[in-house]
């Protein structure tokens, strides 16, 4: 598969949509970095489905090596429905 995507000619474009692919992953990674819980619009979503407008926050436990004990409280938006 690597070596029928890695031909030349396999498919016409092919190069371009993976490029293409590649820098709307770059785009999407960045914008959930620099504002977490929020959809491609920018509105707020829920922490935990990612779908649902947040009515609530609730705390979860998040693994930490530098916390006291192992683990740093986080708080989530939350929708109520999931
Ligand atoms: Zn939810």
């Amino acid at each position: 598969m690597r070596r029928w995507r890695r031909a030349a000619g396999t498919e016409p474009g092919l190069r371009e949509k993976q490029r293409a692919w590649h820098w709307a992953r770059k785009v999407r990674d960045a914008r959930r970095a620099a504002a977490p819980y929020t959809n491609a619009l920018g509105r707020p979503v829920c922490g935990l489905c990612g779908r649902g407008r947040p009515v609530a926050l609730v705390e979860r436990l998040r693994v930490s090596h530098t916390a006291p004990g192992g683990f740093a409280r986080v708080l989530l938006p939350y929708c109520g429905c999931c």
